[in-house]
C-alpha cells in the first residue's frame, strides 16, 4: 500500500483560497465541507490539514505532513529564529498572495532612513526578520513584538516605528505612516524538508508539482489572436509580450491580412492590445489558457 501525501494548508485566511483553488486546479477532488481539520482527496492519495498558517513551518518540520503551502513570510522568520525551520526548503513559488515586510514611520515625524532607527523602537510581527535586517545594516534598536495591529503602535507611542506586511498601502496610509525600506518580497510558497528520506509518496508529489507548475505558468500566460496587415507583421509581432515565434495563417480570400496566433508568457495589459491596433491589428482577441504542459 502506498502511503498518503500530507499537504498543511492555511484553514481561513488570505492563504487559504488561493492554496484550495491551485490543489483543485491540479486535479484534486474533496469530499468534505471547508470546515474539517483534516481532508482527504477522493481521487488521489493526498490528505490536507488546515491549520493556521503560522503552524505550517512545524507541521512540515516535524514530519507531520510532506508539504506545506504558507507565505515566505511566516517561514523566513521560522528560520530566522528556529534552527528546525532552517531544515526547510521552498519547492515551488506559487504566484498568489504577494505582500512586502516593509519598515514605516510616522509621515510627519523624522525617520526617514533606516539610519534613523538606531536607538528607536519598532514594532513588528516579525521580530526575527527585523532584528536580522538591523544587524545587517549595523543599527541597534529595541525591537517591540506584537502579535496584531502593528500600525496602531506609534500613534499609541508604544514603538517609534514599525516592520509590517504591505500589500497595497492603504493600511498604513490610514494611520498616517509612510514605508521607508523593503526587508523582504514574499508571496506563497510550497515549502518542504531539505533531506527528505525517499517515500512512496514521492511519485504523487512530483505529479503534483509538475501539474502546478502548469497551473501557475498558465495563469499568467494568454493565447491571443488578431489579424494583421501583412505589411506590419514585423511591427506587430515585436509587440506580443513574451511570445514564443506566433502561428501565421492565411485569412480566406485575403492577401493584405495574415492571421496570427500567440502564446504570450507575460501579462497582457490593455496599453498592448491598443498599441496592436494603432498598428493595424484588428479582432483582436485575448483568450485564457485553462492547462499547459510546457
Ligand atoms: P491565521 O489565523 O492562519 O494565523 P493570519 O491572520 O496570520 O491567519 P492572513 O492575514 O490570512 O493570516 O495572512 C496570511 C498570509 O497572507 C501572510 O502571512 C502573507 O504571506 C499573506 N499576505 C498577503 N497580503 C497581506 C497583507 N496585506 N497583510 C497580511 N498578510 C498578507
Ligand atoms: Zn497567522
Amino acid at each position: 500500500m502506498t502511503s498518503r501525501l500530507r499537504i498543511a494548508v492555511q484553514s481561513k485566511g488570505r492563504l487559504a483560497e488561493g492554496g484550495m483553488d491551485l490543489l483543485k486546479r491540479c486535479g484534486l477532488r474533496f469530499a468534505y465541507g471547508r470546515d474539517k481539520l483534516h481532508q482527504r482527496a477522493e481521487n488521489m492519495p493526498v490528505d490536507l490539514m488546515l491549520v493556521r498558517d503560522d503552524d505550517i513551518p512545524n507541521f512540515v518540520g516535524s514530519g507531520a505532513c510532506d508539504y506545506g503551502i504558507v507565505g515566505e513570510n511566516v517561514l523566513a522568520e521560522e528560520q530566522a529564529s528556529s534552527a528546525r525551520a532552517r531544515e526547510l526548503e521552498i519547492a515551488l513559488r506559487l504566484g498568489f498572495a504577494g505582500c512586502t515586510l516593509k519598515l514605516a514611520a510616522p509621515q510627519d515625524g523624522d525617520i526617514r532612513s533606516v539610519e534613523h532607527l538606531a536607538g528607536k523602537a519598532i514594532a513588528t510581527s516579525y521580530p526575527g526578520l527585523t532584528a536580522r535586517f538591523l544587524k545587517d545594516r549595523g543599527i541597534e534598536a529595541e525591537i517591540v513584538e506584537m502579535r496584531g495591529s502593528v500600525e496602531v503602535a506609534p500613534r499609541l507611542r508604544i514603538a517609534d516605528a514599525i516592520c509590517d506586511l504591505v500589500s497595497s498601502g492603504a493600511t498604513l496610509q490610514a494611520n498616517g505612516l509612510k514605508a521607508f525600506e523593503t526587508v523582504l518580497r514574499s508571496e506563497a510558497v510550497l515549502i518542504r524538508r531539505r533531506s527528505g528520506r525517499e517515500s512512496d509518496s514521492d511519485a504523487i508529489a512530483n505529479i503534483l508539482m509538475r501539474r502546478a507548475e502548469g497551473v501557475i505558468a498558465s495563469a499568467q500566460t494568454k493565447y491571443i489572436m488578431l489579424n494583421a496587415p501583412t505589411d506590419r507583421l514585423d511591427a506587430i509581432r515585436a509587440l506580443l509580450p513574451g511570445a514564443d515565434a506566433p502561428t501565421i495563417a492565411k485569412v480566406a480570400g485575403r492577401e493584405d491580412v495574415v492571421a496570427v496566433h500567440a502564446v504570450c508568457r507575460e501579462r497582457v495589459f490593455w496599453e498592448t492590445l491598443e498599441a496592436l491596433e494603432k498598428e493595424g491589428a484588428r479582432a483582436i482577441l485575448v483568450l485564457p489558457i485553462e492547462k499547459m504542459l510546457a
